[in-house]
C-alpha cells in the first residue's frame, strides 16, 4: 500500500468522517482528516474499552481473574500505511488516522483488536476467544469486511 498522497481528498462512504462533516461537504482535506482522526479516535478508544470492561472477564492461566485487562496508557495518531493500529509491551496504542475513513463498526473492531492485544501480545487462540467475545462471535465476519472495505491508502 502506497503513502497517502498529502493534497489528497478523502471522502468514505458511510464512514464516521462522513458523519462528521458538515452536510454539503463533499471531501476533506488531509489537514482536516488528520483533525477529525485526533479528536474521535482517542474518544473511540476510550467507548470501546469501557464496554470491553464492562462486558468481558479475563482470567489468567489459573482462573484468577485479571484486574482491569485491558487498560492502556495513551493512544497516538500515526499516518501510515502498513497496519491499522498497534501497541507496546508499554501499553500505548498506535492507531492509524485513516481509520475514521471506515464504518464505526469496522474502526471499533480494529481498537478492540489492539485492547485484547494488552492481553494477549500475540494471535494465540486465547487471543482470538477473547475477540470473539468482544464481537459475539463475529471476528472473522468483521476482518473479512475491514479487507473488503479497507480504503486505498
Ligand atoms: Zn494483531
Amino acid at each position: 500500500m502506497a503513502n497517502p498522497i498529502k493534497s489528497e481528498y478523502f471522502i468514505f462512504k458511510g464512514s464516521v468522517l462522513e458523519r462528521m462533516v458538515a452536510s454539503g461537504t463533499k471531501s476533506v482535506t488531509y489537514e482536516q482528516l488528520n483533525r477529525f482522526a485526533h479528536k474521535i479516535l482517542p474518544e473511540q478508544t476510550k467507548k470501546v474499552y469501557e464496554l470491553m470492561t464492562k462486558k468481558i472477564i479475563v482470567r489468567d492461566a489459573s482462573g484468577e481473574v485479571i484486574n482491569n485487562p485491558f487498560a492502556y496508557r495513551r493512544v497516538a495518531i500515526k499516518n501510515n500505511a502498513s497496519n491499522w493500529g498497534s501497541c507496546s509491551s508499554q501499553r500505548n496504542m498506535n492507531l492509524n488516522m485513516h481509520l475514521v475513513r471506515l464504518p464505526e463498526a469496522l474502526m471499533n473492531y480494529v481498537i478492540a483488536h489492539e485492547l485484547c492485544h494488552l492481553v494477549y501480545f500475540d494471535h494465540s487462540k486465547q487471543f482470538h476467544a477473547i475477540m470473539n467475545a468482544v464481537t459475539d462471535g463475529r471476528e472473522k465476519a468483521l476482518e473479512r469486511a475491514l479487507k473488503k472495505a479497507t480504503p486505498d491508502i
